[in-house]
């Protein structure tokens, strides 16, 4: 039996977290006054099914205390072994339309045969279609005293309002780390399995604040283990993820401005020894960590981060608002990267922006120079520089097309950040490489320039420059060429004063080519 099930809590005592949910409930059983609808919301793993049947268990317990079942009585063991008659649990993933609603909305009206209350527990209750919702809507409306409907779901956003209304509502989150690691702590002492404290402290991090991901995890180390002792070296060769400390080394490279160690360091981890997304959200966590620390600026009160020690040494080092910026990059990058064949470039990519952007402060000319070129100076050249998604360059740009390209009207609303929007639910390699370009629209060109080469090569290449033509024309309704340009449209009025850092760059990037051999 997977360790999840085995140990899953039979009693509300024996549910960790969730101190505030199951306060509610155990008065409202105690008192007899819980809701015939309720609706337990929450991620993956938290508890949700587990504290669904202890409802159950509670409301057909023979004698409860305080709103604790027994566990003695009959009804007690028969959900615990799964087979009472009057608790059904539906999938709502796999019974999702509106004959199943009905069947159940028929079989509603039989009483209960053993315990006190008929019990529904719809599992995803998201997944539900809308006939079927409706059908379940007139049932929650007046449902017959002796029902109760536990509905339980991870995305109830996708829950029509309408239920919500009717249900009384129960939002259980993530579980602390710390309550992970004491639980699986348990679960292996039981289970006889031996783990070191740094490696809970791995395993309780990756599970996210599922218990479910937990133990499975426990369960997938201890058959590689064999008997061994589970130690953090074991455990990540075991779950090809990185120590936390080549990460923390990146900024340390930043600080040095070690270039080549640092990129050395970034194909380390994103060659394909690790797993990216996982590797990623280590990153992540280490960043929100630095986020955390550079906001309170102090030791004191760091006892829940786990990189404290570690991450204080940078605090006050780079720049907090662009380390927001990318943390939130970061983000969006493991999103962009579970739809990629090549699931390593978003990742190599960002980590050549982060080195960048923290490393641009170290010399105070290089933002002078970027501050000199004010909006209106750009505005003045015809030229547009885009970066993400700022609704002021999508003015811009409009203004661009309305200028220069007169464009049909029906192309008005047509601007370069919406263009780019939808790239990125279509293409994401393309987007990744154009959303820090410089763009400069004429009437039949895309001129395009980035300020590193590895992406101008990237974009160069043939197929990618037809790809990305097509794709315009055909957002444009009209044909247009693409020209990758070597040199900044904004770059023309300064050149003098940019030309080292651009050197500077060209270095960095050859290096970059060479040592990921990609692009041409
Ligand atoms: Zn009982």
């Amino acid at each position: 039996m997977a360790l999840y099930n085995k140990y899953r809590p039979q009693a509300f005592s024996e549910v960790i977290s969730h101190e505030a949910v199951k306060r509610t409930l155990l008065k409202a059983l105690e008192e007899g006054s819980l809701a015939q609808a309720i609706i337990l919301m929450g991620p993956r793993g938290v508890g949700k099914t587990t504290i669904a049947r202890l409802i159950a268990k509670s409301l057909n317990c023979q004698s409860p205390k305080a709103g604790e079942p027994c566990l003695n009585c009959y009804s007690c063991q028969a959900i615990a072994q799964g087979s009472h008659l009057d608790v059904v649990e539906i999938d709502a993933a796999s019974n999702r339309g509106i004959d199943e609603i009905r069947e159940l909305k028929e079989k509603i009206k039989n009483l209960p045969v053993l315990g006190k209350k008929k019990v529904y527990i719809i599992d995803e209750v998201h997944m539900l279609t809308k006939e079927a919702f409706n059908a379940l809507l007139k049932t929650l409306e007046e449902p017959p005293s002796h029902i109760v409907f536990i509905m339980a779901t991870t995305e109830a956003h996708k829950v029509p309002s309408t239920i919500l209304s009717r249900a009384q509502r129960f939002q259980l989150k993530p579980a602390r780390a710390a309550d992970l690691k004491t639980a699986i702590y348990k679960i292996a002492s039981l289970e006889k399995i031996a783990i070191t404290d740094e490696a809970l402290d791995y395993l309780a991090d990756m599970a996210e604040g599922s218990f479910r991901d937990a133990l499975s995890l426990l369960e997938q180390l201890q058959s590689y283990a064999q008997g061994r002792e589970i130690d953090k070296e074991l455990l990540l060769k075991a779950l090809a993820i990185p120590d936390y400390a080549i990460i923390i080394q990146l900024f340390e490279d930043i600080l040095q401005q070690e270039r080549s160690r640092f990129i050395a360091r970034l194909n380390q981890l994103f060659s394909g020894e690790y797993n990216f997304e996982v590797t990623a959200k280590l990153w992540l966590k280490i960043f929100k960590e630095l986020l955390i620390l550079s906001f309170l600026r102090s030791k004191e009160e760091l006892s829940g981060l786990r990189f404290a020690e570690k991450l204080f040494p940078f605090v006050g080092k780079f720049p907090y608002s662009k380390l927001v910026s990318l943390a939130e990059e970061l983000l969006n990058t493991i999103q962009i990267a579970k739809n990629q064949s090549e699931a390593s470039l978003p990742f190599i990519l960002f980590g050549l922006k982060v080195y960048q952007e923290l490393t641009a402060d170290f010399s105070s000319r290089s933002s002078q120079i970027e501050n000199s070129l004010s909006k209106e100076e750009l505005n003045s050249k015809n030229i547009v520089k885009n970066s993400g998604q700022k609704e002021a360059n999508q003015g811009l740009l409009k203004q661009e097309q309305k200028k220069d390209l007169d464009p049909p009207a029906s192309n008005d609303n047509l601007s370069w950040s919406d263009f780019l929007r939808s790239l990125a639910k279509t293409h994401t390699t393309l987007f990744t490489l154009l959303k820090d370009a410089e763009i400069e629209i004429t009437s039949q060109k895309v001129r395009i320039f980035h300020q590193f080469s590895f992406h101008r090569k990237r974009l160069k290449d043939l197929k990618t420059r037809r790809l990305l033509e097509e794709i315009l024309s055909s957002y444009y309704q009209k044909e247009l060429i693409v020209e990758i340009i070597e040199e900044s449209p904004t770059k023309l009025s300064h050149p003098s004063e940019e030309d080292r850092e651009v050197v500077d760059d060209e270095t960095f990037e050859n290096t970059v080519i060479e040592v990921f051999e990609l692009g041409v």
